[in-house]
């Protein structure tokens, strides 16, 4: 039997690099797959790509209203949620004079209101025994030159895996997080490209960025996948409140 059979998964930011390779996997392993994403086209796209056992919702998760959309839709369909993968997120860098008032809120509503409110609307539909998995960042363990923001949005969720695990034992729901060190993703490319003005110059930035991984490469969305797939499944079953690294042992050291 496969290791996800028969699951339900929901999948926030599934249309891109680890949600999408985390959906194409979960598939892969059995489950149905909701995943959500802002743009149609490219929802279109993640869908027409993962082939089958899968339905697309555009929705935003820091828009509440989107949020009873999507859930609505889950509920219609399947009736329930077996496991939660919530794994939207934004990071862009400003140092701290630059940081405005846009630029937490943005982050801010993003990778906590929306995560928040992504796992609270979300229980209603949760049998006990399932799996929430929060995608967090090395980013909330370290100090990382211009990302005072988006660090402290992921520190906020690695305090969420401990709290949610207290608050939802009595309904045997493991909670979660993963922290990628650099994964090869559109929002790598694109945080990397933001800070730099050549193409030459984000190359030596990626140099750089490498050179702080123990492991000497980047990791590929489905080196964070396979680790969501086992926190997902029962072969995580006495495994709670965590945060597993995924970065190459970056974070570690
Ligand atoms: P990505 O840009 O490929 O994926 C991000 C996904 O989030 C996309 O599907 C996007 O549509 C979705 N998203 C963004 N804002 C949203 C919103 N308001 N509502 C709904 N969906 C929204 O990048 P990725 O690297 O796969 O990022 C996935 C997660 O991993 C993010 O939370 C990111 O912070 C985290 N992360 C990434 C890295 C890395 O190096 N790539 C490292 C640590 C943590």
């Amino acid at each position: 039997m496969k290791k996800l059979e028969g699951k339900i998964a929901v999948i926030t930011g599934g249309n891109s690099g680890i949600g999408l390779a985390t959906a194409q996997r979960f598939v892969a392993e059995g489950a149905y797959v909701f995943i959500t994403g802002r743009r149609q086209s490219e929802l279109d796209a993640a869908v027409r790509q993962i082939g089958k056992n899968v339905t697309g919702v555009q929705s935003d998760v820091s828009n509440l209203a989107d949020l009873d959309r999507l859930y609505a839709e889950v509920k219609e369909q399947k009736g329930r949620i077996d496991i939660l993968f919530a794994n939207a997120g934004v990071g862009e860098f400003a140092t701290l004079v630059a940081i405005t008032e846009d630029h937490f809120d943005k982050t801010f509503g993003i990778n906590v209101k929306g995560l928040l409110f992504t796992v609270q609307k979300a229980l209603p539909l949760f049998q006990d025994g399932g799996s929430i998995i929060l995608t967090a960042s090395t980013a909330a363990s370290k100090g990382v030159e211009g990302f005072t923001v988006y660090s402290a949005s992921k520190a906020a969720i690695r305090s969420f895996a401990r709290t949610w695990t207290v608050d939802l034992k009595q309904r045997k729901i493991r909670v979660n997080a993963i922290s990628p060190g650099p994964i090869d993703t559109q929002a790598s490319r694109l945080s990397l490209s933001g800070l730099v003005q050549s193409e030459q110059q984000s190359e030596q930035l990626k140099k750089n960025l490498v050179s702080t991984v123990p492991l000497g490469r980047m990791g590929s969305p489905d080196e964070v996948a396979k680790v969501a797939s086992f926190l997902a499944s029962d072969d995580s079953s006495y495994v709670a409140g965590i945060e597993l690294f995924v970065d190459g042992g970056a974070a570690q050291i």
